[in-house]
């Protein structure tokens, strides 16, 4: 490791705190119809339990409201005495419903109280699933019957398989996992996921990438410390908007032709494809954070203007690429500040004149001190700039 490397990782480790990331993951399930019938019937007694115990609750003294206690367990196996699910799938669902009774009434009892029994989801104990690993790939037991378990395939995608890699390599443990069934008879399990990640400090941190979003591409990025620019990336998108016109125009076409399954097809194609391409994008701006740590991610706040303007890009997610960067930032540890985008693409960075005509499409050019650049790198640079408050 080089000198001036090493002085870097000791700046920063120096204001770095460790910070749990709890994340849930929805995994498919591969099933037949003798598991989702079992399923299926766990889930009945389950939710049948959970609303016996939710009617109980407000004739029990609110001090015995704990997950913890026993009494409501026993409650719950006395009147479910021939039940076939394990006395630790009932032990769950007296759980469940004192652990959002308790933070009910911790919240002040604001609202309605918890309601319980209509839900499509059973909770499995922790000593009741465990996830393998096959030469399949992925696997999940599921235990809530005695002596019977159920065994699934997992069909992961590429961030699902991000996690299932996580757990194995022993990085992440598993918290509680739910199994649900969806209307059209398809299982999910839903898995609860945490793991450590080291987190700098903001005010330890020089260098910010700034990021635009989709006004000409789909995002441009700057990392700046101080007034050195020292890397961009200009994603420009030409690909993305082609297929998605042309997606559009099929569905027109389709829609036309009164064949509607066609136009639901070509609409999950085209949020398939556009779900890609942000988690692509957002990928892309974490790791380029990553790359030149410590650093902040300068993402804009979503004002009403950026809500309502006319979008080039058709109808582009910019809330949902946010959220998608937040997300993998605080993955990796990288924090994110929200700044106030007033300006930031109408600003000259070089010498700070602001000026509705400097921006033309792409390009921006100032006439006053004759700067030129990318106009969305421009805005990225100044969004980075930003006076953090
Ligand atoms: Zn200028």
């Amino acid at each position: 490791m080089s000198e001036s490397n090493q002085a870097d990782l000791e700046e920063f480790t120096a204001g770095t705190t460790t910070e749990t990331v709890v994340q849930t993951v929805v995994l498919d399930l591969e099933t037949s119809q003798q598991k989702t019938e079992r399923v299926r019937a766990g889930v009945e007694e389950f939710q049948a339990m959970a609303g016996y115990m939710a009617d109980m609750m407000p004739s029990i003294p609110e001090w015995e409201w704990s997950p913890q206690n026993n009494t409501l367990y026993q409650m719950v196996t006395r009147e479910f005495e021939d039940r076939t699910v394990k006395a630790t799938t009932a032990r769950e669902a007296a759980q469940h419903v004192a652990e959002s009774f308790s933070s009910w009434r911790s919240r002040g009892k604001d609202g309605n109280r918890p309601q319980f029994g209509g839900g499509s989801y059973l909770v499995l104990s922790h000593q009741d699933f465990e996830l393998v690993e096959n030469e399949r790939g992925y696997g999940l037991k599921a235990s809530f019957i005695p002596y019977k378990p159920v065994w699934f395939h997992i069909e992961p995608n590429g961030y699902q398989r991000d996690y299932l890699e996580r757990i194995f390599e022993d990085d992440a443990d598993t918290g509680s996992c739910e199994l649900h069934v969806e209307p059209d008879g398809s299982v999910r399990a839903h898995l609860v996921v945490k793991w450590d990640v080291e987190v700098y400090e903001p005010a330890d941190v020089t260098t910010t990438v700034g990021v635009d979003i989709g006004e000409n591409v789909i995002y441009a990025a700057a990392v700046v410390d101080g007034d050195d620019v020292e890397d961009v990336v200009v994603e420009p998108g030409r690909e993305f908007r082609h297929y998605r016109e042309r997606l559009e125009d099929k569905r027109e076409r389709l829609m036309e032709q009164g064949d509607l399954r066609g136009v639901r097809q070509t609409r999950g194609e085209r949020e398939r494809y556009t779900e890609h391409v942000l988690n692509t994008a957002s990928r892309e701006i974490v790791d380029l954070a990553s790359e030149h740590a410590p650093s902040t991610i300068a993402l804009e706040e979503l004002t009403g203007y950026r809500e309502t303007v006319a979008d080039p890009i058709h109808d582009w997610p910019y809330a949902k690429l946010q959220e998608m960067i937040a997300y993998k930032a605080k993955a990796t540890g990288v924090p994110i500040e929200m700044v106030d985008p007033e300006n930031t693409s109408i600003t000259c960075r070089k010498c700070g004149q602001t000026n509705r005509e400097y921006r033309n499409g792409t390009e921006f050019s100032c006439s006053r001190c004759g700067y030129e650049i990318h106009a969305d790198v421009n805005a990225a640079i100044n969004i980075a700039q930003v006076e953090k408050t």
